[in-house]
């Protein structure tokens, strides 16, 4: 049965729109939205604060949660991407599947209280900390399942290709045990997330290649065209070029540069994710932004390790798409990320406003607050293979609606309110939030709250950290 929502103010993908209808079918769709109607009707359920769609996080590593604030402090020697890794591969090395679980259904949580309806979960810890396999080989994955059901996200799931320590085929180090399969491996634990996801709508499976020195040629072709006679427009994520060094070793190894390489190796289309692409030549950013492929920024863990500063203006103007992820999970707030987004580009660039106007998938708005809203879910929807990131018929009914009483959204209008969301730094102003046509935030509060969501959190954390 079709139900509906009114909302007086909601962000439309041509801009925000008063007295907003919308229909919702009873699978959990958007079956019409209309704007400038007459006034809710006999039965809507009235939403006065301002509505917007929900936000997809392109890029999870779920229990890196549980280390944030743990690699803040200065070592003996200099400090980068590849010192953080040391103490994330002390982290792995105690992961149980309880904790995982844990860490995972707690974060989801906290995720959907700030906006985001969906999650793309990049997942690489598939073995026992002694390198044999799980009597289920999934198991870690399908706890990934367990706890984005339990929380009311929308997941996909992208099992991780991780097959060498390094460029050149270099066998796995002792302490990456954990991580290594075959591409026939890989493949099987989609099959297997694909059964236990049973058609659900909120659910969607596609791979992850870990990285260009943890995946050779030869697999990565095996990986994707296995992926494709599963599912043809299914997802393919992959980190690239996030480090300096690891641009070079790409040179030294194979005579080109990461993004290069995989353009001219790989068909890359609008099913590939490229996470932190953040190395770029103009060359590369047109020619990423021309493959329809989505560039995966992750603005606080990319502060956070130091990687540098994606070229976004370039890359717009070459039309390309983008969305954001939560990646080490430093945030879990859609608006502080693209808070930070803009920030780091205005510090490099020395100007202002700059992630704003007419671009490919966007309204065109001047207002930075709007146009990063617009664009990262949009871009986030296509990263994750999931009908979503607009409020518009045929899309999953996912939709966030801001507090109306909030001080800092006051006496706004439109383009003001989704600027005030973004820069205006203040938590909470997300009050409810639907997910498939479920609610599964209501003015903040979570099912989970009542039911001891943190106290196996907290529970995951004494063991990991004792
Ligand atoms: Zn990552």
């Amino acid at each position: 049965m079709t139900r509906h929502c009114f909302a007086a103010r909601a962000l439309l993908p041509a801009g925000w729109a008063r007295n907003v209808r919308i229909a919702i079918d009873a699978a959990g769709g958007f079956a019409d939205v209309a704007a400038d109607t007459a006034g809710p009707r006999p039965g809507d359920e009235v939403l006065p604060g301002p509505v917007l769609p929900g936000m997809a996080s392109l890029h999870s590593h779920a229990f890196q949660r549980a280390m944030a604030g743990m690699a803040e402090t200065r070592g003996p020697g200099s400090d980068d991407f590849w010192s953080w890794r040391e103490l994330m591969y002390r982290f792995v090395a105690r992961l149980t599947p309880e904790a995982a679980f844990a860490i995972a259904r707690h974060l989801y949580v906290e995720m959907l209280r700030n906006g985001y309806t969906a999650v793309a979960e990049f997942h690489y810890v598939h073995r026992r900390p002694d390198g044999t396999a799980y009597a289920a080989p999934a198991e870690l994955l399908l706890r990934h399942l367990a706890a984005a059901r339990e929380a009311g996200i929308a997941i996909t799931l992208l099992p991780v290709l991780y097959r060498w320590s390094d460029f050149g085929a270099r066998p796995l180090q002792p302490r990456q045990a954990r991580f290594g399969n075959d591409p026939a491996a890989i493949l099987a634990m989609v099959e297997a997330a694909r059964r236990a996801a049973a058609g659900d709508a909120d659910v969607r499976v596609g791979v992850a290649p870990h990285s260009l020195r943890a995946v050779d040629a030869a697999s990565l072709r095996e990986l994707v065209a296995g992926l494709e006679a599963i599912d043809a427009s299914a997802p393919i994520h992959i980190h690239v070029a996030e480090q300096t060094k690891e641009v070079d070793d790409s040179v030294a190894a194979s005579g080109s540069r990461p993004v290069e390489w995989l353009l001219s190796n790989q068909p890359v289309d609008r099913r590939w994710c490229l996470v932190h692409a953040t190395h770029m030549t103009a060359d590369e950013t047109a020619a990423l932004a021309r493959s329809g492929a989505v560039a995966g920024l992750c603005p606080s863990t990319e502060a956070n390790l130091g990687d540098g500063i994606f070229p976004l203006p370039d890359y717009r103007a070459a039309g390309g798409r983008w969305g954001i992820g939560g990646d080490s999970h430093v945030s879990r707030d859609p608006a502080e990320e693209l808070r930070l987004l803009e920030y780091g580009q205005r510090l490099a660039l020395r100007r202002r406003n700059l992630v704003a106007g007419g671009a490919v998938g966007s309204p065109g708005s001047d207002a930075v607050g709007t146009t990063l809203w617009t664009e990262a879910a949009a871009g986030g929807a296509q990263a994750l293979g999931r009908p979503m990131g607009a409020l518009a018929a045929g899309l999953r009914a996912d939709l966030v609606e801001l507090d109306p009483g909030a001080a800092d959204l006051h006496a706004r209008e439109d383009d003001a309110l989704a600027n005030a969301l973004v820069f205006s730094g203040t938590p909470g102003l997300v009050r409810n939030v639907m997910v498939g046509g479920r609610w599964v935030v209501r003015e903040r509060r979570h099912r989970l709250d009542d039911e001891g969501g943190e106290d196996a959190y907290r529970q995951a954390l004494r063991m990991l950290l004792a």
